[in-house]
Protein backbone atom coordinates (compact mmCIF):
# COMPACT_ATOMS: atom_id res chain seq x y z
CA UNK A 1 0.00 0.00 0.00
CA UNK A 2 2.86 2.17 1.10
CA UNK A 3 4.59 1.13 -2.28
CA UNK A 4 1.37 2.56 -4.45
CA UNK A 5 0.84 5.54 -3.00
CA UNK A 6 4.47 6.60 -3.48
CA UNK A 7 3.69 5.52 -7.14
CA UNK A 8 0.65 7.92 -7.07
CA UNK A 9 2.63 10.58 -5.78
CA UNK A 10 5.47 10.32 -8.81
CA UNK A 11 2.40 10.45 -11.49
CA UNK A 12 0.88 14.07 -9.39
CA UNK A 13 4.69 15.16 -9.93
CA UNK A 14 5.10 14.35 -13.16
CA UNK A 15 1.61 15.66 -14.42
CA UNK A 16 1.85 18.39 -12.34
CA UNK A 17 4.79 19.11 -14.91
CA UNK A 18 4.65 23.09 -13.76
CA UNK A 19 7.17 21.26 -11.60
CA UNK A 20 9.77 20.11 -13.90
CA UNK A 21 9.11 22.39 -16.52
CA UNK A 22 10.03 26.39 -16.35
CA UNK A 23 7.28 28.74 -17.58
CA UNK A 24 8.02 32.01 -18.66
CA UNK A 25 5.88 35.27 -19.36
CA UNK A 26 7.55 37.55 -22.23
CA UNK A 27 6.12 41.16 -22.35
CA UNK A 28 7.00 42.63 -25.56
CA UNK A 29 5.81 46.02 -26.92
CA UNK A 30 4.10 43.84 -29.39
CA UNK A 31 4.71 40.77 -31.02
CA UNK A 32 5.20 39.15 -35.09
CA UNK A 33 3.38 36.10 -35.08
CA UNK A 34 5.04 34.78 -38.41
CA UNK A 35 2.30 36.39 -40.21
CA UNK A 36 1.27 39.81 -38.28
CA UNK A 37 2.18 42.42 -36.32
CA UNK A 38 0.30 42.35 -32.77
CA UNK A 39 0.49 45.36 -30.59
CA UNK A 40 0.55 44.41 -26.77
CA UNK A 41 0.18 40.73 -27.06
CA UNK A 42 2.03 38.23 -24.69
CA UNK A 43 3.25 34.66 -24.84
CA UNK A 44 3.86 31.74 -22.28
CA UNK A 45 6.22 29.42 -22.57
CA UNK A 46 6.21 26.40 -20.52
CA UNK A 47 9.32 23.59 -21.21
CA UNK A 48 9.76 23.74 -24.86
CA UNK A 49 6.52 24.87 -26.43
CA UNK A 50 4.33 27.95 -26.53
CA UNK A 51 1.62 27.47 -24.66
CA UNK A 52 -0.21 30.87 -25.10
CA UNK A 53 -0.19 33.77 -27.68
CA UNK A 54 -2.66 36.43 -27.79
CA UNK A 55 -3.98 39.62 -25.51
CA UNK A 56 -2.67 40.30 -22.30
CA UNK A 57 -5.97 39.07 -20.08
CA UNK A 58 -6.26 35.58 -21.79
CA UNK A 59 -2.45 34.86 -21.52
CA UNK A 60 -2.74 35.65 -17.73
CA UNK A 61 -5.40 33.92 -17.06
CA UNK A 62 -4.06 30.42 -19.35
CA UNK A 63 -0.93 31.50 -17.13
CA UNK A 64 -2.56 31.33 -13.89
CA UNK A 65 -4.28 27.88 -14.62
CA UNK A 66 -0.80 26.50 -15.21
CA UNK A 67 0.62 27.97 -11.91
CA UNK A 68 2.86 25.55 -10.30
CA UNK A 69 1.23 23.70 -7.56
CA UNK A 70 4.32 25.54 -5.24
CA UNK A 71 2.43 28.90 -6.31
CA UNK A 72 5.35 30.04 -7.68
CA UNK A 73 4.51 32.56 -10.52
CA UNK A 74 6.13 32.84 -13.86
CA UNK A 75 8.97 33.85 -14.47
CA UNK A 76 8.77 37.64 -16.46
CA UNK A 77 10.92 38.72 -19.05
CA UNK A 78 9.75 41.86 -19.49
CA UNK A 79 11.16 42.86 -23.36
CA UNK A 80 9.74 46.47 -23.21
CA UNK A 81 10.82 48.40 -26.28
CA UNK A 82 10.71 45.16 -28.55
CA UNK A 83 9.63 43.52 -31.19
CA UNK A 84 9.34 39.78 -30.49
CA UNK A 85 9.40 37.35 -33.20
CA UNK A 86 9.78 33.55 -34.24
CA UNK A 87 13.56 32.48 -34.10
CA UNK A 88 14.42 33.43 -37.76
CA UNK A 89 15.40 30.79 -39.68
CA UNK A 90 18.68 30.99 -42.06
CA UNK A 91 17.51 29.07 -45.78
CA UNK A 92 20.86 29.20 -46.97
CA UNK A 93 23.78 28.27 -45.03
CA UNK A 94 27.19 26.66 -44.82
CA UNK A 95 28.88 26.60 -41.70
CA UNK A 96 31.88 25.31 -43.01
CA UNK A 97 33.05 27.80 -44.98
CA UNK A 98 34.45 31.66 -43.90
CA UNK A 99 34.40 35.03 -45.97
CA UNK A 100 36.05 34.55 -49.04
CA UNK A 101 37.88 37.88 -48.42
CA UNK A 102 39.62 36.21 -45.88
CA UNK A 103 40.59 32.55 -47.85
CA UNK A 104 39.49 31.92 -51.26
CA UNK A 105 36.85 29.15 -51.83
CA UNK A 106 39.59 26.49 -53.42
CA UNK A 107 42.37 27.44 -51.20
CA UNK A 108 39.74 26.43 -48.05
CA UNK A 109 38.60 23.14 -49.80
CA UNK A 110 42.14 22.32 -50.75
CA UNK A 111 44.83 23.59 -47.74
CA UNK A 112 42.02 23.62 -44.71
CA UNK A 113 42.56 20.69 -42.46
CA UNK A 114 39.07 19.82 -41.69
CA UNK A 115 39.71 20.04 -38.00
CA UNK A 116 40.29 23.75 -38.42
CA UNK A 117 36.75 23.76 -40.52
CA UNK A 118 35.10 22.10 -37.61
CA UNK A 119 36.53 24.33 -34.92
CA UNK A 120 35.59 27.34 -37.02
CA UNK A 121 31.45 25.86 -37.94
CA UNK A 122 31.46 25.60 -33.51
CA UNK A 123 32.23 29.47 -33.31
CA UNK A 124 29.93 30.13 -36.86
CA UNK A 125 27.04 28.02 -34.94
CA UNK A 126 27.50 29.97 -31.98
CA UNK A 127 27.63 33.28 -34.09
CA UNK A 128 24.10 32.59 -35.73
CA UNK A 129 22.74 31.60 -32.69
CA UNK A 130 23.32 35.06 -30.42
CA UNK A 131 21.95 36.93 -34.15
CA UNK A 132 18.69 35.49 -33.64
CA UNK A 133 18.61 32.32 -36.44
CA UNK A 134 17.25 29.75 -34.72
CA UNK A 135 17.06 27.11 -37.42
CA UNK A 136 19.95 26.97 -40.35
CA UNK A 137 19.24 24.86 -43.63
CA UNK A 138 23.11 24.63 -44.57
CA UNK A 139 23.21 23.19 -47.69
CA UNK A 140 26.45 21.30 -48.23
CA UNK A 141 29.79 21.30 -46.40
CA UNK A 142 32.34 21.85 -49.73
CA UNK A 143 34.52 19.47 -49.24
CA UNK A 144 34.29 18.67 -45.10
CA UNK A 145 32.96 15.40 -45.78
CA UNK A 146 29.95 14.61 -43.56
CA UNK A 147 31.45 17.15 -40.64
CA UNK A 148 27.93 19.08 -40.23
CA UNK A 149 26.59 15.82 -38.78
CA UNK A 150 28.40 15.93 -35.82
CA UNK A 151 28.27 19.48 -35.60
CA UNK A 152 24.70 18.83 -35.22
CA UNK A 153 25.01 16.56 -32.72
CA UNK A 154 27.09 18.78 -30.59
CA UNK A 155 24.29 21.14 -30.65
CA UNK A 156 21.33 18.56 -29.98
CA UNK A 157 23.11 17.26 -27.68
CA UNK A 158 23.76 20.60 -25.78
CA UNK A 159 28.18 20.50 -25.86
CA UNK A 160 27.96 23.89 -28.32
CA UNK A 161 25.51 26.71 -28.54
CA UNK A 162 23.85 27.04 -32.03
CA UNK A 163 20.81 27.08 -33.83
CA UNK A 164 18.72 23.87 -35.28
CA UNK A 165 20.24 22.14 -38.34
CA UNK A 166 18.93 21.16 -41.39
CA UNK A 167 21.91 19.53 -42.97
CA UNK A 168 22.87 18.30 -47.12
CA UNK A 169 25.86 16.64 -45.79
CA UNK A 170 28.28 16.40 -49.11
CA UNK A 171 25.57 17.64 -51.82
CA UNK A 172 25.88 15.85 -55.21
CA UNK A 173 27.48 16.98 -58.64
CA UNK A 174 28.28 15.76 -61.88
CA UNK A 175 31.40 14.36 -62.52
CA UNK A 176 33.59 16.80 -62.42
CA UNK A 177 31.70 19.92 -61.91
CA UNK A 178 32.57 21.73 -58.96
CA UNK A 179 36.34 21.56 -58.08
CA UNK A 180 38.58 24.24 -57.34
CA UNK A 181 40.29 25.84 -60.41
CA UNK A 182 43.24 26.59 -62.34
CA UNK A 183 44.89 22.50 -62.53
CA UNK A 184 46.67 20.64 -64.99
CA UNK A 185 43.72 18.66 -66.68
CA UNK A 186 46.43 15.86 -65.26
CA UNK A 187 46.29 16.34 -61.80
CA UNK A 188 42.89 15.03 -59.74
CA UNK A 189 42.11 17.54 -57.28
CA UNK A 190 39.12 16.81 -54.37
CA UNK A 191 35.65 18.03 -55.41
CA UNK A 192 33.78 20.53 -53.67
CA UNK A 193 30.92 17.60 -53.18
CA UNK A 194 30.22 14.32 -54.18
CA UNK A 195 30.53 13.19 -57.48
CA UNK A 196 28.11 10.67 -59.11
CA UNK A 197 26.09 9.86 -62.12
CA UNK A 198 24.07 7.47 -63.99
CA UNK A 199 21.27 5.16 -62.62
CA UNK A 200 23.17 3.24 -60.09
CA UNK A 201 25.60 5.53 -58.92
CA UNK A 202 23.10 8.18 -58.02
CA UNK A 203 20.66 5.75 -56.57
CA UNK A 204 23.80 4.70 -53.95
CA UNK A 205 25.10 8.28 -53.58
CA UNK A 206 21.48 9.69 -52.25
CA UNK A 207 21.19 6.82 -50.19
CA UNK A 208 24.67 7.15 -48.43
CA UNK A 209 23.92 10.59 -48.08
CA UNK A 210 20.75 10.33 -46.23
CA UNK A 211 22.27 7.33 -44.28
CA UNK A 212 24.88 8.94 -42.90
CA UNK A 213 22.13 12.22 -41.72
CA UNK A 214 21.29 14.38 -44.80
CA UNK A 215 17.72 15.80 -44.12
CA UNK A 216 17.48 17.26 -47.43
CA UNK A 217 19.90 16.13 -50.49
CA UNK A 218 21.21 19.02 -52.62
CA UNK A 219 22.31 18.94 -55.91
CA UNK A 220 23.81 21.17 -58.44
CA UNK A 221 22.31 21.53 -61.48
CA UNK A 222 24.59 23.81 -62.84
CA UNK A 223 27.66 25.47 -62.35
CA UNK A 224 31.44 27.02 -64.37
CA UNK A 225 33.15 23.79 -65.49
CA UNK A 226 35.66 23.29 -67.53
CA UNK A 227 37.49 26.04 -69.48
CA UNK A 228 34.45 27.88 -69.79
CA UNK A 229 33.45 30.67 -67.78
CA UNK A 230 29.85 30.58 -67.32
CA UNK A 231 27.19 28.29 -65.93
CA UNK A 232 26.18 25.49 -68.06
CA UNK A 233 23.89 22.99 -66.95
CA UNK A 234 25.30 19.27 -65.37
CA UNK A 235 22.65 16.84 -64.87
CA UNK A 236 20.52 15.28 -67.16
CA UNK A 237 16.48 15.64 -66.37
CA UNK A 238 16.05 12.14 -65.85
CA UNK A 239 19.45 11.93 -63.02
CA UNK A 240 17.75 14.31 -61.40
CA UNK A 241 14.08 12.99 -61.20
CA UNK A 242 15.80 9.86 -60.41
CA UNK A 243 17.76 11.63 -57.40
CA UNK A 244 14.23 13.43 -56.50
CA UNK A 245 12.60 9.95 -56.02
CA UNK A 246 14.96 8.23 -54.28
CA UNK A 247 15.30 11.06 -51.84
CA UNK A 248 11.39 11.63 -52.21
CA UNK A 249 10.90 7.52 -50.77
CA UNK A 250 12.52 8.23 -47.96
CA UNK A 251 10.84 11.46 -46.96
CA UNK A 252 13.21 14.06 -48.08
CA UNK A 253 13.31 16.78 -50.09
CA UNK A 254 15.87 18.14 -53.00
CA UNK A 255 16.83 20.90 -53.86
CA UNK A 256 19.14 22.63 -56.24
CA UNK A 257 21.61 25.06 -57.09
CA UNK A 258 20.74 26.73 -60.12
CA UNK A 259 21.92 29.79 -61.51
CA UNK A 260 21.44 29.26 -65.41
CA UNK A 261 18.25 29.35 -67.40
CA UNK A 262 18.43 25.91 -68.27
CA UNK A 263 19.91 24.48 -65.07
CA UNK A 264 16.89 26.23 -63.39
CA UNK A 265 14.58 24.76 -66.17
CA UNK A 266 15.89 20.89 -65.65
CA UNK A 267 16.26 21.48 -61.24
CA UNK A 268 11.97 22.39 -61.92
CA UNK A 269 10.94 19.78 -63.96
CA UNK A 270 12.95 17.05 -62.04
CA UNK A 271 11.05 18.13 -59.04
CA UNK A 272 13.01 19.98 -56.76
CA UNK A 273 11.59 21.88 -54.41
CA UNK A 274 14.04 24.99 -54.11
CA UNK A 275 16.06 26.42 -56.46
CA UNK A 276 19.59 28.72 -55.09
CA UNK A 277 20.49 31.36 -56.46
CA UNK A 278 18.52 31.89 -60.02
CA UNK A 279 20.65 34.73 -61.07
CA UNK A 280 19.74 33.90 -64.91
CA UNK A 281 15.90 32.93 -64.14
CA UNK A 282 13.69 34.57 -67.18
CA UNK A 283 9.83 35.50 -66.84
CA UNK A 284 9.21 32.15 -68.70
CA UNK A 285 11.21 30.17 -65.66
CA UNK A 286 9.85 31.75 -63.15
CA UNK A 287 6.03 31.44 -64.05
CA UNK A 288 7.35 27.75 -64.67
CA UNK A 289 8.26 27.88 -60.78
CA UNK A 290 5.50 29.63 -59.44
CA UNK A 291 3.11 27.07 -61.18
CA UNK A 292 4.98 23.86 -60.13
CA UNK A 293 5.47 25.59 -56.55
CA UNK A 294 9.22 25.56 -56.43
CA UNK A 295 10.34 28.21 -54.06
CA UNK A 296 13.12 30.82 -54.54
CA UNK A 297 16.25 31.14 -52.34
CA UNK A 298 17.79 34.29 -53.93
CA UNK A 299 20.79 34.70 -52.05
CA UNK A 300 21.69 38.20 -52.87
CA UNK A 301 23.68 39.12 -50.24
CA UNK A 302 26.56 36.33 -51.79
CA UNK A 303 26.62 37.53 -55.03
CA UNK A 304 26.69 41.41 -53.59
CA UNK A 305 29.84 40.09 -51.43
CA UNK A 306 31.33 38.70 -54.41
CA UNK A 307 31.30 41.67 -56.26
CA UNK A 308 33.02 43.50 -53.71
CA UNK A 309 35.76 40.79 -52.89
CA UNK A 310 36.20 41.23 -56.78
CA UNK A 311 36.81 45.06 -56.14
CA UNK A 312 33.83 46.44 -56.30
CA UNK A 313 33.71 49.69 -54.30
CA UNK A 314 29.66 49.42 -53.08
CA UNK A 315 28.10 53.04 -52.90
CA UNK A 316 31.35 54.80 -54.40
CA UNK A 317 31.18 52.96 -58.33
CA UNK A 318 28.30 52.18 -60.21
CA UNK A 319 26.65 48.38 -59.72
CA UNK A 320 28.52 45.67 -61.92
CA UNK A 321 26.73 44.06 -64.82
CA UNK A 322 25.79 40.91 -62.58
CA UNK A 323 23.96 42.59 -59.55
CA UNK A 324 22.07 44.90 -62.17
CA UNK A 325 21.06 41.51 -63.74
CA UNK A 326 20.22 40.04 -59.99
CA UNK A 327 17.69 43.36 -59.48
CA UNK A 328 16.00 42.56 -62.60
CA UNK A 329 15.72 39.10 -62.20
CA UNK A 330 14.31 39.18 -58.33
CA UNK A 331 11.90 41.75 -59.77
CA UNK A 332 11.05 39.18 -62.42
CA UNK A 333 10.47 36.34 -59.68
CA UNK A 334 8.39 38.84 -57.30
CA UNK A 335 6.10 39.75 -60.57
CA UNK A 336 5.50 35.89 -61.34
CA UNK A 337 4.31 35.54 -57.91
CA UNK A 338 7.32 32.75 -57.10
CA UNK A 339 7.39 31.84 -53.43
CA UNK A 340 10.91 33.84 -51.71
CA UNK A 341 12.40 31.88 -49.44
CA UNK A 342 15.16 33.93 -46.87
CA UNK A 343 18.65 32.34 -47.22
CA UNK A 344 21.69 34.75 -47.91
CA UNK A 345 24.45 31.98 -49.18
CA UNK A 346 26.26 33.05 -45.37
CA UNK A 347 29.67 31.69 -45.42
CA UNK A 348 30.82 33.66 -48.09
CA UNK A 349 30.05 36.36 -45.92
CA UNK A 350 30.34 36.71 -42.00
CA UNK A 351 28.22 34.07 -40.20
CA UNK A 352 26.20 36.26 -37.83
CA UNK A 353 25.50 38.84 -40.30
CA UNK A 354 22.65 36.71 -41.77
CA UNK A 355 20.52 40.18 -41.74
CA UNK A 356 22.59 41.54 -44.47
CA UNK A 357 20.16 39.42 -46.70
CA UNK A 358 16.90 40.65 -45.24
CA UNK A 359 18.68 44.10 -46.10
CA UNK A 360 19.28 43.37 -49.75
CA UNK A 361 15.79 42.00 -50.26
CA UNK A 362 14.01 45.09 -48.87
CA UNK A 363 16.29 47.16 -51.14
CA UNK A 364 16.04 44.81 -54.04
CA UNK A 365 12.15 45.59 -53.72
CA UNK A 366 10.05 43.49 -51.06
CA UNK A 367 8.40 45.06 -48.15
CA UNK A 368 9.59 44.38 -44.87
CA UNK A 369 6.97 42.57 -43.43
CA UNK A 370 7.01 40.13 -46.75
CA UNK A 371 10.87 39.69 -45.82
CA UNK A 372 9.76 38.99 -42.13
CA UNK A 373 7.49 36.15 -43.40
CA UNK A 374 10.11 34.69 -45.99
CA UNK A 375 12.43 34.28 -42.94
CA UNK A 376 10.14 32.76 -40.19
CA UNK A 377 6.41 31.28 -41.78
CA UNK A 378 7.86 30.99 -45.18
CA UNK A 379 10.74 28.96 -44.66
CA UNK A 380 9.26 26.76 -42.11
CA UNK A 381 6.60 26.18 -44.47
CA UNK A 382 8.60 25.42 -47.75
CA UNK A 383 11.27 23.59 -45.50
CA UNK A 384 8.89 21.31 -43.97
CA UNK A 385 9.55 22.72 -40.33
CA UNK A 386 5.95 22.22 -39.14
CA UNK A 387 6.35 23.86 -35.70
CA UNK A 388 8.51 26.61 -36.51
CA UNK A 389 8.89 30.32 -37.70
CA UNK A 390 5.27 31.09 -35.64
CA UNK A 391 4.54 32.53 -32.60
CA UNK A 392 1.23 30.05 -32.20
CA UNK A 393 -0.02 27.66 -29.43
CA UNK A 394 1.94 24.27 -29.16
CA UNK A 395 4.59 25.55 -31.24
CA UNK A 396 8.14 25.26 -30.20
CA UNK A 397 9.83 27.90 -28.18
CA UNK A 398 12.02 29.48 -30.76
CA UNK A 399 11.68 33.15 -30.40
CA UNK A 400 14.03 36.36 -30.68
CA UNK A 401 13.22 39.86 -29.39
CA UNK A 402 14.47 43.15 -30.91
CA UNK A 403 14.20 46.45 -29.99
CA UNK A 404 12.20 48.56 -32.82
CA UNK A 405 10.14 47.94 -35.44
CA UNK A 406 11.50 45.78 -37.75
CA UNK A 407 8.33 45.66 -40.22
CA UNK A 408 9.00 49.45 -40.72
CA UNK A 409 12.87 48.74 -40.38
CA UNK A 410 14.20 45.96 -41.58
CA UNK A 411 18.13 46.66 -39.72
CA UNK A 412 16.30 46.50 -36.18
CA UNK A 413 16.36 42.93 -36.98
CA UNK A 414 19.96 43.56 -35.84
CA UNK A 415 19.10 45.01 -32.52
CA UNK A 416 18.84 41.43 -30.76
CA UNK A 417 17.83 41.38 -27.15
CA UNK A 418 16.36 37.91 -26.27
CA UNK A 419 17.20 35.02 -28.03
CA UNK A 420 15.20 31.35 -26.94
CA UNK A 421 15.66 28.13 -28.29
CA UNK A 422 13.53 25.48 -27.56
CA UNK A 423 12.64 27.31 -24.65
CA UNK A 424 16.19 27.75 -23.68
CA UNK A 425 17.03 31.36 -23.23
CA UNK A 426 20.68 32.10 -24.28
CA UNK A 427 20.10 35.37 -24.72
CA UNK A 428 18.14 37.88 -22.53
CA UNK A 429 19.67 41.83 -22.36
CA UNK A 430 17.31 43.56 -20.93
CA UNK A 431 17.03 40.67 -18.26
CA UNK A 432 19.97 39.57 -17.46
CA UNK A 433 20.57 37.65 -14.21
CA UNK A 434 23.17 35.14 -13.02
CA UNK A 435 20.65 32.16 -14.47
CA UNK A 436 20.64 33.30 -17.78
CA UNK A 437 23.45 35.34 -18.64
CA UNK A 438 25.29 32.80 -20.42
ZN1 LIG B 1 25.66 27.85 -51.10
Amino acid sequence: MKQLFAFIGILFFIQGNGFTQKLYLLKPDRVFDGTAIHEGWRVLVQGEKIIAVGEPKNVEDAAQKLQTPDKSAPQIIDLKGCTLLPGFIEGHSHLFLHPYNETTWDDQVLKEARSLRTARATLHAKQTLMAGFTTVRDLGTEGAEFDDVGLKQAINQGIIPGPRMVIATKALIATGSYAPKGFSPDIEVPQGAEEADGHDRLIQAVRRQIGKGADVVKIYADYRWGLMGDARPTFLVDEIKLIVETARSSGRPTIAHAGSAEGMRRAILGGCETLEHGDAGTPEIFSLMHEKGVALCPTLAAGDAVSQYRGWKKGVEPEPERIKNKRITFKQALDAGVTICFGGDVGVFSHGDNAREMEMMVDYGMKPLDVLRSATSINANVFHLSQLGNIKGNFLADLVAVEGRPEERISDVRKIKFVMKNGEIFHNEPNLSPKSAK
